[in-house]
């Protein structure tokens, strides 16, 4: 139990008062509420409270108790989306933090599923599956040392294991959902008394109607993900290729015949970005040891770090776009053959780089990122998932966005740079990040450790980024792609088929009538 200081003096008062009974924190503190009134890009309005309940029970309890009030609540993980995902738009709100819920309920290694609860962050599950040989097919995003399950599968999530197995929500089981009235909904089939989770499908599959909801049918509680056989050798190649069509060649190739389990490539301007370098020797020393720690036995350990410390940052000032490929496999000549495939596949139009990326990404794959740009600038990604036939279309039409707006973007000091991942059996991921200097927020200020330069607010930069990502985001929808991170960005409403519409609103009536759970999010035409 927690006290609950700074109380507002009306009736609102009785009912934080009432959460803090419960096993929660109620933080009302001026600057906590505006921390979690913002993510990392964008604040919102600043809430009446944090809700952190410690326990499902607590949560439920807190959730009924604050929609009775008319309270409106908006879920948060790790915070680290960018889409105003989970940014209040009232000051009648509670931000619900589900940091606390971090535990892992059951792991069932005979079965082969882990239950755990909706703040579990990604890197503490596989901290905690790795003794046991096993892991999620999908393991969590580059910010998976903060980011959680929850927050995953609320919004789709793309990265580690996505070109072997797609995005966050095709790799999960069942949820346990609390309603705006309390209740608890669970889906799967550990839905039906004497049954566990151990597969997805029995009849209508009600798991995937709450994946990817953006957190507006419910608050997840507690999430059952599939368990698979840690991989016994992983390796990666890296190379660099002229222009984009090539790219995209191999890069579909190599995504469609499932040969690797991460894809992913940058533009000359991303690579720019960080070719310089932030953290100096000993920050290279420290991710060399990580490398040959993570070769699994000393020897191989010690000839990979050699390898990596010759071919040093070096190669990341050479212009092209560069491609890298992290493959798995059961043993070392299993994943020798598959990456010789690979250096087929990437053959045409390319040379082959050090694999110093891959290396360094699955060495420390939940490194705790800067959440601003290696200059202290500001960063806002944006993406959509477009079907390779329409991969050259649409950057086709980002190269003449790019070309008009070049002069502005010059004198805002805008750099934009474009990242791209092959996602299994779907398509291509491609990422334009919108880099220029300006303030920072408190969500900037709390999570920047180091030295990195401060900038003045930029106000034309900001106008700018809003014009061109408004443009980026039509060009998107009319390459027909779709998107992670709907939040309260991307025009999911728009266009689409009434009868579903009708069905998608129904299901919120029954999970919060009175429209409190995040409102405004997955309503954008
Ligand atoms: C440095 C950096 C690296 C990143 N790398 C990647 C990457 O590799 N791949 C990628 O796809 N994205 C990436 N992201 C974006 C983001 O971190 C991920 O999408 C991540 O999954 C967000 O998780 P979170 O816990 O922080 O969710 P939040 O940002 O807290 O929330 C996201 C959404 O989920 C909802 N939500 C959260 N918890 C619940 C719950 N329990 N119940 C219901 N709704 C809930 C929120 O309301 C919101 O709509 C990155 C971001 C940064 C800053």
């Amino acid at each position: 139990m927690s006290t609950a200081p700074n109380l507002p003096a009306d009736d609102d008062a009785v009912v934080l008062a009432q959460l803090a009974e419960l096993d929660a924190d109620v933080l009302t503190g001026e600057d906590d509420r505006a921390f979690y009134s913002q993510d990392v890009a964008a604040a919102g309005v600043v809430p009446l409270a944090v809700f952190r309940p410690r326990s499902v029970d607590a949560l439920a309890a807190g959730v009924g108790l604050a929609t009775a009030r008319g309270l409106a609540l908006f879920p948060r993980g790790g915070g680290m989306s960018y889409t105003s995902a989970y940014l209040p738009d009232r000051a009648r709100a509670l931000v619900v933090d589900t940091a606390a819920l971090d535990r892992i309920v059951t792991i069932n290694a005979e079965d082969l599923f882990v239950t755990v609860e909706a703040g579990c962050t990604w890197a503490s599950l596989d901290a905690a599956l790795a003794p046991h040989g096993l892991r999620t097919p999908f393991w969590g995003p580059f910010s998976g040392w903060n980011a959680t399950i929850g927050g995953a599968m609320s919004q789709g999530t793309a990265t580690f294991g996505t070109a072997r197995v797609g995005t966050s929500g095709d790799n999960v089981l069942a949820f346990d959902i609390v309603a705006a009235d309390g209740r608890m909904v669970r889906t799967g089939v550990g839905g039906q008394q004497g049954h566990t989770p151990f597969m997805r499908q029995y009849g209508p599959d009600l798991t995937g109607i709450f994946a990817n909801d953006a957190g507006a049918l419910g608050i997840k509680a507690r999430i059952t993900l599939p368990l698979e056989p840690r991989p016994s050798a992983v390796g990666g190649v890296s190379f660099l290729f002229e222009d984009f069509a090539a790219l995209a060649a191999a890069l579909k190739g190599v995504t469609r015949a499932g040969l690797a389990s991460e894809a992913f490539a940058m533009d000359p301007a991303v690579t720019r970005q960080f070719s310089g370098g932030s953290g100096g020797f000993t920050q290279d020393l420290a991710m060399l040891r990580a490398i040959g720690r993570a070769q699994g036995n000393w020897l191989a350990g010690l000839v990979r770090m050699a390898k990596v410390a010759r071919a040093g940052r070096a190669f990341l000032g050479r212009e092209g776009y560069q491609l890298h490929i992290v493959a798995e496999a059961d043993d070392a000549q299993m994943l020798r053959r598959k990456l010789e495939r690979v250096r087929r596949l990437c053959a045409a139009g390319s040379v082959e780089l050090p694999a110093t990326v891959p290396d360094m990404v699955r060495a420390v794959p939940f490194a705790p990122l800067p959440v601003l740009s290696p200059s202290g600038g500001r960063m806002l990604p944006l993406h959509g998932i477009v079907p390779w036939s329409r991969a050259a279309e649409l950057d086709a039409e980002m190269a003449a966005l790019l070309a008009r707006h070049a002069e502005a973007c010059a004198e805002a000091q805008l750099t934009i740079g474009t990242s791209f991942f092959g996602v299994a059996r779907s398509g291509l991921l491609y990422e334009p990040v919108l880099y220029w200097p300006d303030a920072r927020l408190l969500s900037h200020e709390r999570r920047t450790t180091g030295e990195l330069p401060r900038h003045p607010a930029n106000p034309a930069a900001q106008a700018l980024v809003a014009r061109i990502s408004a443009e980026m985001i039509e060009l998107f929808h009319a390459a027909g792609a779709t998107h992670l991170q709907i939040g309260r960005a991307y025009p999911w409403a728009r266009g689409r088929n009434a009868g579903a519409m009708a069905l998608l609103a129904a299901i919120k009536a029954e999970m919060d009538p009175r429209g409190l759970i995040n409102p405004g999010a997955l309503e954008r035409a």
